[in-house]
């Protein structure tokens, strides 16, 4: 049997020096050209059939097996963040502005490792492994567009993997959770109309601002009485406007928010109670309300069959105690395209250097690099726990 941790070791080097590169030279969503070349470059070296321009920027690689089987994807993705870098070390940003925040400089470096190693294995297994190298996470967006770019209609996936590290987790240690993981995130905006008039003549007019202040204490009620504590959702209003002297009642009144939630049914519901409530108010109250709501992201969910082998793998890479079922959290990320699509699993390797390490998207965020190759041994032991081996 291959020890993919002894071969992802050797390649530390590598590893690192892809790493530092893409870190010193970060590219924003949907710009990763440089970075794209380097991918598919390598891939092409490797013998690896490739596609490029997936979704503007992507790069797809196909590893085929030595016989015909499933197909497992894994997501990597290769933008960075609009932010100054405040680190000093010898790879930092060399990019006024643009910083690789989140660590998909790692992502991108790791998928490289494992393309390397799952080359050089094909033989040992049955199936196809497509390696995707997504731009623009951060946007939201980049998912999306490799989709409809056609990115896993031939071969369709039948399994989906993702990794993502992270800087507040012990290096090392892997949380692999069941069902929704990340939330799915909406927004919704609200109008609502009264009639305008005198500051000192109340009674002719149907006050927008007051409606609007009923209409933000009553959505506090939404979380506290009408999703099931045992889930949970999140409504912030974090926009309200009306009216623009102090004499003057205003006539309308706007609102911007965003919603989070786990479960469909749940966002179902909570669209549903913001509607009553904006509606509801404003009419008893004499005036007008209407609200609009914009699906951004859907909720991130891991298939919890795929989970449990993921986790079976992972075991025996770094035995249990460094394995975690608690995934969840309230940020939102597009890789839940890919895993509507395919059942799957989308897990983070810890790679904090200290205790109370910065966080994502943190103008001194870093981690530690040498977790990368225990990320690159355990998803060549997902898929080849995936893939039947050769007979
Ligand atoms: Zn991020
Ligand atoms: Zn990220």
């Amino acid at each position: 049997m291959t020890d993919f941790l002894k071969e992802a070791q050797e390649m530390q080097k590598e590893l690192v020096h892809w790493r530092r590169d893409f870190h010193i030279h970060p590219e924003l969503g949907f710009e990763e050209f440089r970075t794209a070349e380097i991918v598919n470059t390598y891939l092409q070296s490797l013998g690896i059939e490739t596609r490029t321009g997936v979704g503007k920027t992507g790069v797809i690689g196909l590893v085929r097996g030595l016989q015909d089987g499933p197909t497992v994807m894994i997501r990597f993705d290769m933008d960075a963040l609009p932010i100054q870098e405040e680190n000093d070390t010898d790879y930092c940003s060399k990019t006024p502005g643009k910083f690789h925040g989140c660590g998909h400089d790692g992502h991108t470096a790791m998928g490289m490792g494992v393309a390397q190693l799952l080359a050089k294995h094909r033989d040992s297994f049955s199936g196809t492994v497509l390696l995707v190298f997504q731009p623009a996470e951060e946007k939201g967006a980049g998912a999306k567009a490799m989709i409809d770019d056609g990115a896993i209609d031939d071969p369709r996936p039948d399994y989906a993997l993702g990794i993502h590290l992270h800087s507040q987790t012990p290096a090392g240690v892997f949380q692999i959770g069941d069902g929704p993981i990340l939330s799915a995130a909406d927004s919704f905006q609200a109008r609502i109309t009264g009639k305008g008039g005198h500051g000192a003549e109340p009674h002719d007019t149907i006050d927008a601002t007051v409606i609007a202040a009923y209409i933000v204490t009553q959505l506090q009620t939404v979380i506290s009485r009408n999703v099931d504590p045992l889930d949970m959702a999140v409504i912030s209003v974090g926009s309200l406007k009306a009216g623009n002297t102090h004499n003057v009642i205003a006539e309308v009144a706007d609102l911007q928010g965003t919603i989070r939630t786990y479960r469909k049914q749940t966002q179902e519901l909570v669209h549903q109670r913001i509607r009553s409530i904006i509606e509801g108010t404003a009419k008893v109250m004499g005036g007008k309300g209407e609200v609009n709501f914009n699906k951004l992201l859907p909720a991130t969910v891991n298939d919890p069959a795929v989970s449990a082998r993921v986790r079976e793998t992972v075991a025996k890479l770094v035995g249990w105690e460094n394995i975690s079922t608690n995934q969840q959290s309230t940020p939102s990320d597009d890789v839940a395209y890919f895993l509507e699509k395919a059942p799957g699993c989308y897990f983070v390797l810890g790679a904090a250097r200290c205790e109370n390490d910065y966080p994502h998207h943190n103008p001194k965020f870093d981690w530690d690099e040498t977790v990368m190759p225990l990320g690159v041994a355990a998803l060549c032991m997902a898929v080849a726990d995936l893939l039947p081996a050769v007979q």
